[in-house]
């Protein structure tokens, strides 16, 4: 066992290890890549969208090959070029368990898993993955965190449920990549209200989630977990909030829902 592979506890400031980056939205990636396939289970399966599969390589990176989609590949390759300058001994050690992977998000039945457009890699350290939902990271996945940032990478220890071995092209990178061409844009079925920065819908993940379940819950009284993931139960507390006070009935969580989601109920501990 490496010293690298020692885990570390992290405390609630992991929530902002990544800074100003945050996971990949589905509705960013509906939106500029597609559906990459028609059904998800929680079982690895291959896309059947062909823009997508057009996009998808498989590539040396430097301590492995990976098979993902091109620009991920590509900037992973620059990612583990300078993680072997500044931590070669960890540069030696790295592992994965895989990139392109069609699922849901663990454990949910509505967020699409980022690994199902091969934007996300699962990082193993001396052949060790790092425990799901522990609240601890390995040192070596710390140690390293700050140069996949520093390319646009998010770091899944800031998951609602922490996911230090996961690491993702973040939502700004993705439309950074969309912006410059490097993505073939996907058929044209974004609903009207996406991608805004401040909106919040099916299939978003994160602390922005955890906050309007919280507020839901106590506007609604309903019975809401809130585990940071947008589902159907969540979009059904949303319309309801929205039928209550004479909004539009759309289970988007916009400008105007959220300003009186917030006007209505205390800021939550
Ligand atoms: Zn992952």
């Amino acid at each position: 066992m490496s010293k690298w592979t020692e885990t570390i506890p992290l405390d609630a400031s992991r929530r902002d290890l990544n800074g100003p980056l945050r996971g990949a939205r589905n509705a960013t990636m509906l939106k500029v890549l597609g559906a990459p396939r028609a059904h998800y289970t929680q079982q690895c399966q291959d896309p059947t969208n062909p823009d997508l599969i057009e996009l998808v390589v498989r590539e040396d990176v430097g301590p492995f090959k990976v098979k993902g989609l091109r620009p991920a590949v590509e900037t992973l390759r620059t990612i583990l070029a300078e993680v072997k300058v500044d931590q070669p001994e960890i540069y030696g050690l790295l592992g994965h368990v895989g990139m392109l992977c069609c699922r849901y998000v663990r454990n949910s039945t509505s967020a699409i898993s980022n690994h199902s457009w091969g934007t996300a890699i699962d990082l193993t350290i001396d052949g060790v993955l790092d425990k799901r939902g522990d609240g601890r990271a390995q040192r070596g996945l710390l140690a390293i965190h700050p140069i996949f940032n520093k390319h646009g990478f998010y770091w899944g220890a800031a998951f609602p449920t922490e996911d230090a071995m996961h690491f993702e092209a973040s939502d700004q990178l993705i439309r950074d990549w969309h912006g410059t061409g490097r993505l073939i844009a996907g058929p044209a079925h974004a609903n009207s209200a996406d991608a805004g920065d401040g909106v919040v819908e099916f299939g978003d993940r994160g602390p922005e989630v955890v906050e309007v379940q919280r507020r839901l819950a106590q506007a609604i009284s309903g019975e809401i977990d809130a585990d940071g993931i947008f589902g159907a139960a969540t979009r059904a507390s949303v319309m309801e909030f929205q039928r209550r006070n004479g909004l539009t009935i759309d289970g988007i969580v916009g400008d105007a829902t959220l300003a009186l989601l917030r006007r209505s109920t205390p800021d939550p501990a």
